[in-house]
């Protein structure tokens, strides 16, 4: 069974994880007997499932890899976590992550970086990618069957594309989010990682049900008006096997792209055109501020979900008099300031300015315009309109150069060295890492689905993986597998 490997290999992948001997081995046996029968609960009956530790679960700790958390554990379990556990799923341990999932490298972690089970070609260690990079190592690493993480402006994609496994980021609002400690609430999704898109979409089905504790959960009303309305924009034919439209945002075709990700991109395309779908360049001209746009809107909510760690309502305590001690020397100011890492520090204090009363207009107002214009980009070139803008959707004439999906890199280029990452005279600047982020956070800002799939290109020395994205309209969740399935 995979589970003996987690112990062969530590690329500090799990901060919790599953113990040696435990009751769910007997769970593994029952599961054994009911596959037997031929009455498997599902098709993850028995099966292995890690899960993100921003992720609550009632009988493991979630720490979000924070100090400030590393004592909690949660009374009850994320609606993912009851839902895998009845379909028969067993939870592997509770995986690493950039802290609170600010991150692109999973070193941000209170414990320890996450270290890729590849390495490069001189045998260096090399990020995993972040904030889901302990979820990706765990799934590359044949630890466990597939893993949960979370995905706000990229990070199940990137991780996945670093590690050579598939990442799935459905649409918002599909996956309920009740016990999944918020990142940014208008951003944040459950996403889904394996070893193929087939393990991720089985896991998908699973948890693909309206949750009446999550707000943001799409009513069982929406969802199925969304499966009608996108029926009668073409897909029907797209579910099937006509011939598809692949959208290339010139866009995204930039001068830092590295080799190998230019090739990997220019083979998937040159793979499905020989499919018989025929290739069409589009233009979304709004990306070049989503990257920018993101970075405001991700850390002015961040800063507001961050509020009640103070040690009182939330967090480890740190010691303090809580009156009138010095005015550095507070309980609050101490728990926080001991708790949370460089990063996350970072982000509240950029989120607490694009919000203060002078800055909310020129930052916060102006982001929340652009992500709109990004969404509209998407929009003008997807065949199927959006499908909860519907009154646009009805009369939507498809232009005759719309596409159905847009391929594109999942990141510029291939994952860094760990100790360039982590060395103090080489060290990075943090924007260094958001770079990274360029061709996720458009489908993140727009709450589209995309999914990223490893493509092999042969290399100088040995072949070299890249992610490949494929991203769909709104509700379009079963096209985008689909084509990611084409891909792998
Ligand atoms: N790297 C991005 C960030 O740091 C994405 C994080 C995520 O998707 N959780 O915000």
């Amino acid at each position: 069974r995979c589970v003996a490997n987690q112990y062969a290999h530590n690329f500090n992948a799990f901060i919790t994880p599953l113990s040696r001997a435990g009751p769910w081995l007997d769970r593994v046996k029952e599961a054994d007997v009911r596959k037997e029968q031929g009455k498997p609960k599902s098709t993850v009956d028995g099966r292995l499932i890690s899960i993100k530790d921003n992720i609550c679960t009632r009988d493991l700790p979630t720490t979000c890899a924070s100090g400030i958390l590393d004592q909690f554990t949660s009374p009850f379990n994320a609606t993912v976590v009851n839902q895998l556990e009845a379909a028969g799923a067993i939870i592997a341990g509770k995986t690493n992550l950039d802290e609170f999932g600010m991150g692109s490298n999973s070193i941000n972690s209170h414990f320890g970086p996450v270290k890729n089970p590849r390495r490069d070609s001189s045998g260096e260690d090399l990020s995993a990618g972040g904030s889901s990079g302990g979820s990706a190592a765990s799934v590359a690493a044949d630890q466990c069957y597939a893993s949960l993480g979370t995905d706000t402006g990229g990070s199940v994609r990137l991780p996945a594309a670093y590690t050579g496994t598939v990442g799935f980021k459905p649409s918002y609002g599909l996956i309920s989010r009740w016990g999944v400690v918020a990142y940014a609430n208008s951003l944040d999704t459950v996403g889904i990682m394996g070893k193929t898109t087939a393990n991720v979409r089985d896991i998908f089905d699973i948890l693909n049900r309206h949750d009446p504790r999550d707000p943001t959960s799409l009513s069982i009303s929406s969802r199925s008006r969304i499966q009608a309305f996108l029926q009668t924009s073409h897909s029907a034919s797209r579910l099937t096997s006509a011939p598809l439209r692949i959208g290339v945002p010139m866009e995204y075709n930039v001068s830092e792209l590295t080799p190998s990700v230019r090739r990997a991109w220019a083979l998937s395309l040159a793979h499905l055109k020989q499919q018989g779908h025929t290739v069409h360049s589009v233009s979304l001209p709004d990306t070049k501020h989503a990257l920018s746009t993101y970075y405001v809107v991700g850390p002015a909510e961040a800063s507001s979900n961050l509020a009640k760690y103070d040690g009182v309502r939330y967090g480890t305590r740190a010691e303090g008099p809580d009156g009138d001690g010095k005015p550095d020397g507070y309980l609050f100011s101490n728990t926080r300031g001991q708790g949370f890492g460089q990063e996350v520090k970072r982000r509240i204090v950029l989120g607490t300015f694009t919000l203060s009363a002078d800055a909310i207009d020129n930052y916060f107002i102006k982001a929340q315009r652009v992500r709109r214009l990004v969404q509209q980009d998407f929009d003008a070139v997807f065949t199927a309109k959006h499908p909860l803008l519907s009154e646009q959707g009805a009369d939507k004439i498809a232009k005759e150069n719309d596409v159905d999906v847009i391929i594109c890199p999942t990141a510029p280029s291939s994952p860094p060295q760990l100790s360039d990452l982590m060395n103090k005279s080489t060290k990075k600047s943090p924007l260094d890492a958001y770079v990274a982020d360029v061709f996720t956070v458009p489908a993140s800002l727009a709450g589209l689905p995309a999914i990223s799939v490893p493509v092999t290109v042969s290399g100088e020395k040995d072949a070299e993986l890249a992610g490949i994205q494929v991203i769909g309209q709104y509700g379009d969740d079963q096209l985008v597998m689909k084509v990611g399935e084409m891909l792998e």
